[in-house]
């Protein structure tokens, strides 16, 4: 089994609680980022006036990720170096910034909003995030979270508030490798543990997520696959994308979807559900014998899903991204911060839109890795 990165003292830091992980660290900035700009350039008249984020390439966005903190308590091989630079604490969205611009998404179109990270479950005041979104909004509200800090009396407050949705993070069922991945305190108990909390509290239909990465954990599809069975719940497996810190991603490091399948299939054969949305990132998949659960595979390398692609992202400083392998990210911050109205913020983010790359080009030569991770671009 090799590393990647792996720095094993990390293994044995405690977890780092939200308050201590977003008081220790506002001296590690980030350095600007040269491709950021400012504005997006106008869209045409026709598209500013139908207000609905549309781009150039004639997609629709109905679903908003928000990024609420670039801060994690792990730090997974695939996404977060243990250095990592985080973005300096006054450039964070505030709460009222983020149910702001959920709110004006929302007029614009967008259905569903997916609160992400960084860990999400670090901030202080996730609670009233999702209740202030709920309040102003009616889109559906969803989580995505390492599980490290779930309990049941959490997700009942977050269901309370107006969560309607958790998808949850687990790449590896043995304690060794789970650590040697996350480089956390946490463990597959914890995590599980917090698979049964949310389905307790009805936090269904549950998603798990895992990335699969050569030489960690590429032997652990069907393992893994036996959690959709056990809980009755969707396992997705994603191919682990160029978006790391480390910038370590390379061809022979990333498991497709096509061998992950196989893997399974030696075990449990799967047939197709033939229910996916056009815009849906995962193909999934019923057990053959029956079995409750399926499997979804999300394959941005092998097979990218671009052309029906309806999501729009916007990081925990307050840039919106159009891709998440965009290389220029529009700065929201200053409108929020300064005299803009909501029509002002409306025609930012529908000028943003018209700037959406056709796809992200990963198989291709001419691919470059944004030099953001996926942690501070929110995935
Ligand atoms: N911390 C939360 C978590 O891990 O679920 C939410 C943020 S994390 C950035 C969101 C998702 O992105 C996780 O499912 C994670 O596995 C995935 N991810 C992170 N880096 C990735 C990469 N380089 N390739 C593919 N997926 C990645
Ligand atoms: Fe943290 Fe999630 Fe990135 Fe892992 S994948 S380091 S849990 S943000």
């Amino acid at each position: 089994m090799q590393t990647l990165n792996a720095n094993p003292n990390l293994a044995l830091h405690p977890a780092p609680t939200a308050a201590r992980v977003h008081a220790s660290l506002p001296q590690l900035h980030a350095p600007r980022n040269p491709a950021r700009e400012a504005s997006p350039p106008r869209a045409p008249d026709h598209v500013r006036a139908s207000r609905r984020m549309v781009d150039s390439h004639g997609r629709t966005i109905r679903d908003l990720r928000i990024s609420i903190t670039d801060r994690c308590n792990f730090r997974c091989v695939y996404c977060m170096e243990p250095d990592v630079l985080f973005s300096p604490r006054e450039s964070l969205l505030t709460l009222w910034e983020i149910i702001r611009v959920a709110r004006i998404a929302e007029n614009l179109g967008v259905r569903k909003i997916r609160l992400t990270g960084g860990e999400p479950t670090l901030h202080p005041e996730l609670t009233e995030i999702i209740a202030g979104i709920r309040g102003s909004t009616g889109v559906e509200i969803a989580l995505i979270t390492n599980a490290s800090r779930l309990s049941r009396a959490s997700l009942r407050t977050w269901k309370h508030a107006g969560l309607a949705r958790v998808t949850i993070s687990i790449d590896s069922l043995r304690a060794d490798r789970f650590a040697r991945l996350t480089r956390s305190a946490s463990s597959p108990e914890e995590v599980l543990a917090g698979v049964e909390a949310c389905l307790a509290e009805g936090l269904t239909p549950l998603k798990l997520n895992a990335v699969l990465i050569r030489g960690f954990n590429d032997d652990e599809a069907a393992d893994l696959a036996t959690l959709a069975r056990r809980f009755a719940i969707e396992m997705r497996f994603i191919e682990y994308m160029p978006l790391d810190s480390a910038h370590a991603w390379d061809a022979s490091k990333w498991v497709s979807a096509a061998e992950s399948r196989r893997a399974i299939e030696a075990r449990f054969p799967l047939v197709a559900c033939g229910d996916d949305e056009s815009s849906s990132t995962a193909r999934t998949f019923a057990f053959a014998d029956g079995a409750p659960g399926r499997i979804g595979f999300i394959a941005p390398v092998s097979s990218p899903f671009c052309g029906a692609c309806s999501r729009l992202r916007l990081t925990a400083d307050g840039k919106v991204r159009p891709c998440l392998f965009s290389t220029t990210e529009w700065d929201l911050l200053p409108l929020l911060r300064g005299s803009a109205c909501d029509e002002d913020i409306a025609d930012f983010l529908i000028d943003a839109t018209w700037t959406k790359q056709p796809g992200h080009g990963i198989a291709t030569p001419e691919f470059r890795q944004p030099p953001r991770p996926m942690s501070a671009i929110g995935g």
